[in-house]
């Protein structure tokens, strides 16, 4: 598996393989992207940020207060996309926990007054 590791500006390019059950990353400049290219072989997950739209219009930035499964991202986008926002909402406030059964509260990273 080739990858690009995501831990800073750098973009070390990444081979992963998996040989007898030991897993080995090549390409890291660092111990940082051991560690990254490992995890993105065995459960890669991702912080995901989206737009919830208000039940009487306007849209609020959010995002997962913690980086969940790829394989749930699907199933948050198609939550996030039913979802209608019916309160006002701060910067920084929860705005469902454990959304979509993730595990990962959605919190507003912008404000959101109804209209
Ligand atoms: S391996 Fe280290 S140096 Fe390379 S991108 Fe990742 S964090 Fe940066």
């Amino acid at each position: 598996m080739n990858t690009t590791c995501i831990m800073c500006p750098m973009g070390c390019s990444l081979t992963i393989e998996e040989i007898g059950g030991a897993i080995t990353v090549k390409g890291n400049g660092c111990p940082r992207g051991e560690k990254y290219g490992r995890a993105e072989y065995t459960h890669p997950e991702r912080v995901v940020t989206t737009l919830l739209k208000g039940a009487f219009g306007g849209v609020v930035s959010v995002k997962t207060d913690r980086p969940i499964p790829k394989d749930k991202i699907g199933d948050l986008l198609a939550w996030a996309a039913s979802y209608r926002l019916e309160r006002a909402v701060s910067t920084g406030d929860v705005i469902e926990e454990n959304a979509a059964d993730t595990g990962a509260n959605i919190v507003a990273t912008s404000d959101f007054i109804m209209k």
